[in-house]
């Protein structure tokens, strides 16, 4: 089973020292007017722990992010939905490491589905795309993709560091195969729900905390139960729904639910001209030149992510191409 290659256990990293950040949920939200209006309630992830429970949680809730990427192509409905899950996903699992550049998930398929991709960076900026071809099969069933392979890779591309997990897909869907592979590599018992809809797209994971020998505390297997049924309760229409501290309250008032401070995400992409430009060298003469021919004696490059786009002309093409590729540039994505 895949474990990262070095040191990189995605989940396997306690988180750091709660004390200063943490408050405890009030003993009552009001359900319809919060009674901290100035938290966010979108984009935004919370990490908080069930202390009676001996349980640790990230709940991500994205609105606008989420709008700016599935905006940016006429998605089909079950992609529109998975691509959801996936960029909730790629928030929700840097929720316990220290991330140093980007976390991303990407499922490609010989299939009508080609690429899933979602990502989130040490900034908290997060973008994702799908591609497809023809119709797509519905529901989509990720472990009846033709060829289909998805990966974690937690990555600093400027220091050319990246760790991969290959994540075995299972009918459950892209939840329970993240929830799968956590539970396979870190011999500690999670959940992870993930949902979407045109308004929002939501994550919550939990996930068992180790005692000090780094294996589950074995003290309370009905705790973790207990926690297990109460997140069965959650319908995807309530988690879509609401916004996160109610949510917990509505979940597990009754577990002394602490948050610590919640981190806001934000939409955003790390294309440059300085990428592009090493994508475009990655081509090789013939297809620059050929590009060139092809649209009056520029090339014009649209990042799929954001939109941005990057004009080269005739000098500035034969400039890049006389250039020594730079270590470790280009990524596979812009
Ligand atoms: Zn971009």
């Amino acid at each position: 089973m895949s474990a990262w290659e070095v040191t990189g256990s995605i989940g396997g990293v306690v988180p750091a020292p709660p004390c200063p950040h943490l408050r405890r949920l009030p003993d009552r939200i009001n359900q319809r007017t919060p009674t901290v209006e100035n938290l966010p309630v979108e984009d935004v992830l919370h990490r908080f722990l069930l202390e009676r429970a001996g349980v640790r949680g990230t709940l991500v809730r994205l609105g606008p992010a989420w709008h700016e990427v599935a905006g940016r192509a006429d998605y089909p409905p079950v992609l529109h939905a998975a691509l959801g899950e996936a960029l909730a996903a790629s928030a929700l699992l840097t929720g316990n490491i220290k991330l140093d550049g980007t976390l991303s998930i990407e499922l490609k398929s010989s299939g009508a589905l080609r690429l899933l991709f979602a990502e989130c960076t040490d900034q908290s900026q997060l973008r994702g795309l799908a591609r497809w071809n023809g119709s797509l099969p519905e529901p989509l069933a990720l472990d009846a993709l033709p060829d289909a392979v998805m990966a974690i890779t937690i990555g600093n591309v400027e220091r050319g560091q990246r760790y991969q997990g290959l994540v075995e897909l299972q009918h459950a869907g892209l939840a329970g195969s993240l929830e799968n592979y956590f539970v396979q590599s870190e011999q500690l018992p999670a959940r992870i729900l993930l949902a979407a809809d045109a308004g929002h797209a939501v994550g919550l994971m939990l996930q068992k905390m180790p005692d000090e020998g780094g294996h589950a505390a074995a003290l309370d297997d009905d705790a973790w139960n207990r926690i297990v049924q109460l997140t069965a309760t959650l319908g995807v229409e309530e988690l879509l729904g609401t916004a996160p501290e109610q949510l917990l309250y509505r979940l597990y008032h009754e577990e002394s639910v602490r948050l610590f401070e919640p981190r806001a995400l934000a939409f955003g992409c790390s294309c440059s001209r300085g990428r592009v430009s090493s994508m475009l060298r990655s081509l090789g003469r013939d297809e620059v030149e050929a590009a060139l021919a092809a649209r009056g004696d520029e090339i014009e490059v649209i990042c799929e992510f954001c939109a941005q786009r990057y004009h080269f002309d005739r000098i500035d093409a034969l400039h890049l191409l006389s250039e020594h590729a730079a270590p470790g540039a280009p990524d596979t994505e812009q």
